[in-house]
């Protein structure tokens, strides 16, 4: 590296905090969940309404896809956008949203309350400088071929144009097993907490791409010290148009939400903080 960087200290000497709503990155283990695409108003509200009465902090939902195939189901769009804009009016959940093109970024912040980079965009420089002039809050994920040098320089970017509002997402990297879709690198966890003052979180949905290994996943996740959770739920996972595989029932998030609060509690009474963390 040659110059030094903001992700790395600075200024910093503690753990930097991000707040979307009520939530505060940093602080609170926070929950995000919600559909892998918006698909219509009714998947999405439902699936708002259950998330939010399980206790997820921030609503997800994808209305720009970057599909693997240009004929896969590519999103709603704006009519998605809008949707998602309808659910948190309804349920108060802020909304985490995708966005894929630079030239997007700025109008798309105006629905969004957290401006996903996706994985596949992880290294797209004008994307990222375009989400760190907006200055809204950027859920930054790791890219599957990436090392955390890279991710950090690419935070990095995002910094350097006076936005502070960075979270880290590992979300499983491409390695030889293909039984999972990802191998899902929890060392990045407490490695980022070693180098860096940002958050970081871990989606164990894209992480593995088996709904059965969500679960577990999320508790080793919160045991290794992640600052929250981004999970993919559908009322219908079966029905989903994208990523059903790896997609939860909204009982199934439940379950899981309440097992992953009750062991971070368990975790910070141990190491004698006792905050509390909802
Ligand atoms: C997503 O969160 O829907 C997504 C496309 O994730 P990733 O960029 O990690 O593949
Ligand atoms: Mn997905």
């Amino acid at each position: 590296m040659t110059a030094k960087l903001y992700a790395l200290e600075s200024s910093f000497n503690q753990r930097s905090k991000v707040r979307v709503g009520e939530a505060e990155f940093g602080r609170d283990f926070v929950l995000i969940a919600g559909p892998c695409s918006v698909e219509s108003e009714a998947q999405t509200l439902l699936a708002a309404r259950k998330v939010k009465e399980a206790g997820a902090h921030l609503l997800r939902g994808g209305a720009f896809k970057p599909r693997t195939s240009p004929y896969s189901f590519q999103g709603l769009g704006i009519k998605g956008l809008k949707i998602l804009a309808k659910a948190r009016e309804a349920f108060g959940l802020p909304i985490v949203t995708e966005v894929v093109d630079p030239r997007d970024a700025g109008w798309i912040s105006e629905y969004a309350d957290v401006l996903q980079v996706g994985a596949r965009n992880m290294q797209n420089f004008s994307l990222l400088r375009e989400a760190g002039k907006i200055g809204k809050p950027v859920l930054l994920k790791r890219g599957m071929n990436s090392t955390l040098d890279e991710w950090l320089n690419c935070a990095e970017y995002i910094l350097a144009e006076g936005n502070p509002n960075v979270i880290l997402c590992e979300r499983g990297i491409r390695t030889f097993e293909t039984y999972t879709r990802n191998t899902l690198d929890l060392s990045i966890v407490p490695a980022v907490r070693e180098l860096s003052h940002l958050p970081v979180i871990v989606d164990p949905s894209h992480g593995t791409g088996r709904a059965s290994l969500v679960e577990p996943m999320s508790l080793a996740a919160a045991a290794a010290g992640a600052d929250g959770l981004m999970i993919e739920v559908h009322p219908d996972p079966a029905a989903a148009l994208s990523d059903k595989d790896q997609t939860l029932s909204p009982e199934a998030f439940a379950r899981l939400a309440g097992r992953v609060l009750r062991l971070r509690d368990h975790i910070r009474n141990d190491e004698g903080g006792g905050r509390g963390n909802h």
